[in-house]
């Protein structure tokens, strides 16, 4: 019953008419009660102590004092206006400035009436003052509910000029737990809240907005962030279950000719214990009724291509096609090249197709697909194109998935009646954190371990009055025979300054490193593809020992003979670009460098930035710094956001919920799959309910 009142648009709430109800819509998104219940504060200040103005000290944060307005002037300044009033209390006098909305506060000010003011102070021309105050009339104070510990609601400054203050959002919060009698229903079992010791769910939005102190406040939000990820992660685990029992997959009942030989006479090196144990993985998913999706996450280097090759080998093996999707035409050529010469005389039919394939060869691929006399396909999105029908694909494989879209990702498994196994690659490692709530319902692979024999790139700092030092180690290192990358950065808003930055730099690096002794390439977004892979050919052919480049140089670009990275202005990248960039180099036997060049004045973020680079090799590491530093949204970029848009959890700072809601969900569905049991009926009706409200679910797989 009370769950429909909640869903109450918020205009029925008293205090709101329609300007305040599309003021708090456009503003903090609230349309419902529902909405502003869950508007909580962001933090709570002490109402107990009340100042005299002869107390303030310039060291003062937020005070609250009682006094009276004696006088009201607007003043003249060079842009606008700005509004004074002079405030008096039995031990002094200071000032209250408003800068903005100051018709309506100017019109709605009492002279000689006792307020109570309350806000942060200034100190300036000898003088305190308060700007934009929260002001009561002390009759007003006396009588509305004074806590301890006052909310203080995220706001904007729009919504505190039209007079929807902090104190405004206190009353209309107040209002509706008044209305709706607090009697919210609850949403988790007796058990539950009983083996972690949760208060009652209405207690807990109460206190949330109104604690009595630190600990009801604790308690109230503990109940709230759990109880928010519990319903995630069933979520999650739910999906994942229903996945399994609806979504047949083809079974991949045996290894065969084609994986065993393959293993045995064509494998150049041993797999490392890491490539293994996800081989197996693979297998055991591929060999089941179920059909796979799973994530394989691997650093750079770790060695990828071959799991995947030997994937699409049991594929073949069981009769099935597969295919690979790489997010470039450099990338998807790579794997092309290097997986050709892998299998080598094995006698499994392969083809790449990219946009630049000719109609030819593109007619001939179609066709080997239709009649299964091609065995796999390697390409660039063109793969998705409707005129590419397979005989059977089985197995879909995707590289460095964070370029492609989500929607593109399902075009893969329409290609078949029954989807084919799916397995998803990628470089950019997901922090543990993140990938337990994102991709909960994808099933998790990780490569862990470098091919042994790698050295770990060595990593430096340097200013740029460094420079030249930096020019001579780079001749010592070409001298060696060995090729360099240097990198620009190319953002979008600043794209003429970067591109002028990027021009000086190649010119001081051609005046540095002349011809005939030196070859310098350069690839930059505004030349035309030819050029670019002619200079990238170039680099890659050993014609040349220099690359200068923007970002575009590609994710993934496989080069062993490049060991030195040096990347420009690097505190204006971030850390998981810093990272795949360090990547391309540390690919061959050689010791590798990566050379962070910078300025002097860094952000403090920055600072950090360089010293995570400095520190560690460890892509997992580095992503969750980059997680701490930038939050889960900016990280996964906007198209996940709004499953990231937690209402009262943070997916950093309450990691340790996250698990334990995930335990206690994993163990309730183990127990109860369907959610039938009696005791569970109030999950499976919050349940159903959450997933009609608003199917943010979309946002994944
Ligand atoms: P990524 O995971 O970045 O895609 P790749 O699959 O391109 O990595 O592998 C990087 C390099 O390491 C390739 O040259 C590959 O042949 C080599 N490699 C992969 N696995 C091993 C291994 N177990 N032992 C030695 N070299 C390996
Ligand atoms: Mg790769």
């Amino acid at each position: 019953m009370n769950t429909e009142l909640l869903q109450t648009p918020i205009t029925y709430l008293k205090g709101v008419g329609p300007g305040r109800a599309e003021l708090l819509r456009s503003e903090l998104g609230i349309n419902t009660y529902d909405d502003l219940l869950y508007h909580f504060p962001n933090r709570y200040i002490d109402k107990t102590r009340y100042y005299k103005i002869r107390e303030l000290s310039r060291t003062e944060s937020e005070v609250q004092i009682i006094g009276q307005l004696t006088e009201v002037k607007t003043i003249d300044q060079k842009v606008g206006k700005r509004l004074v009033a002079i405030f008096e209390d039995e031990t002094g006098s200071m000032e209250l400035v408003w800068f903005r909305g100051q018709k309506w506060i100017a019109k709605n000010l009492k002279l000689h009436q006792k307020y109570v003011i309350f806000g942060r102070v200034n100190w300036f021309n000898q003088r305190f003052s308060m700007p934009h105050p929260d002001m009561e009339l002390l009759d007003e104070h006396e009588k509305g509910l004074r806590v301890a510990m006052q909310p203080v609601y995220p706001s904007t400054e729009k919504l505190s000029s039209r007079g929807i203050t902090n104190r405004v959002l206190i009353k209309l919060i107040q209002q509706l737990f008044e209305e709706t009698k607090k009697r919210f229903p609850e949403t988790l079992t007796e058990d539950i809240k009983t083996s972690l010791g949760l208060i009652n769910r209405s207690d807990a939005l109460f206190y949330a907005h109104f604690p009595k102190n630190q600990q009801t406040l604790a308690k109230a939000k503990f109940r709230l962030k759990f109880e928010e990820l519990f319903y995630i992660q069933l979520q999650l685990i739910l999906k994942k279950l229903l996945r399994k029992q609806k979504i047949k997959g083809f079974p991949f009942e045996k290894v065969g000719i084609f994986f065993n030989s393959f293993y045995k006479d064509h494998l150049p090196f041993d797999l490392t214990k890491a490539q293994k144990r996800v081989l197996k993985e693979i297998r055991s998913d591929l060999g089941s009724q179920a059909q796979m999706n799973r994530l394989l996450q691997g650093d750079v280097g770790s060695g990828k291509t071959v799991v995947a090759l030997m994937s699409m080998l049991l594929a073949l093996d069981n009769d099935y096609q597969s295919c690979l999707m790489a997010p470039t035409e450099i990338l998807a050529t790579q794997h092309y090249n290097s997986i050709r010469q892998l299998i080598g005389s094995l006698g499994v039919t392969i083809s790449l197709l990219t946009g630049s394939t000719k109609v030819r060869e593109r007619k001939r691929i179609h066709s080997g697909l239709e009649d299964g006399s091609l065995n796999i396909l390697i390409g660039t999105h063109a793969v998705l194109e409707d005129k590419v029908q397979f005989k059977n694909l089985g197995l879909a494989i995707v590289d460095e998935q964070h370029r492609f879209g989500v929607a593109q990702r399902s075009k893969l498994w329409h290609k078949n009646i029954i989807p084919p196994h799916i397995l998803v690659m990628t470089a950019t490692p997901i922090p543990r954190t993140l990938a337990m709530s994102l991709y909960g319902d994808l099933d998790n692979s990780v490569i862990d371990e470098l091919p042994p024999g790698r050295k770990p790139v060595k990593t430096v700092h340097r200013k740029d009055s460094d420079r030249l030092k930096v020019f001579q180690f780079i001749r010592e290192e070409i001298l060696k025979g060995r090729q360099i990358y240097i990198v620009y950065p190319l953002i979008m808003e600043s794209e003429a300054l970067d591109y002028k930055d990027l021009m000086d730099g190649y010119e001081s690096v051609v005046r540095d490193f002349p011809l005939p002794d030196y070859q310098i390439s350069i690839v930059h977004g505004k030349m035309k593809t030819e050029d670019k892979d002619y200079e990238m050919k170039r680099f890659v052919e050993g014609q040349t020992q220099i690359m200068v480049a923007t970002t575009v140089i590609e994710v993934g670009v496989n080069i062993p003979n490049a060991s030195v990275m040096i990347i420009e202005s690097a505190e204006r990248f971030g850390l998981s670009q810093l990272h795949q960039l360090r990547g391309r180099v540390g690919r061959g036997a050689d010791q590798s460098y990566c050379i962070l060049m910078t300025g002097y004045k860094l952000t403090s973020e920055a600072q950090t930035r360089l010293e995570t680079m400095v520190r560690t090799n460890d892509g997992f590491e580095i992503a969750e710094v980059d997680l701490r530093l930038r939050g889960p949204g900016d990280l996964m970029g906007t198209q996940q956001s709004g499953l990231l848009n937690l209402r009262i959890a943070d997916l950093v700072k309450d990691n340790d919920i996250l698990k334990t809601a995930r335990h206690i969900a994993q163990k309730l569905l183990r127990e109860d799959p369907h959610l039938e049991q009696e005791q569970n009926k109030v999950i499976a009706i919050t349940y159903s309910r959450l997933m009609k409200q608003k199917d943010i679910w979309t946002y994944i797989s």
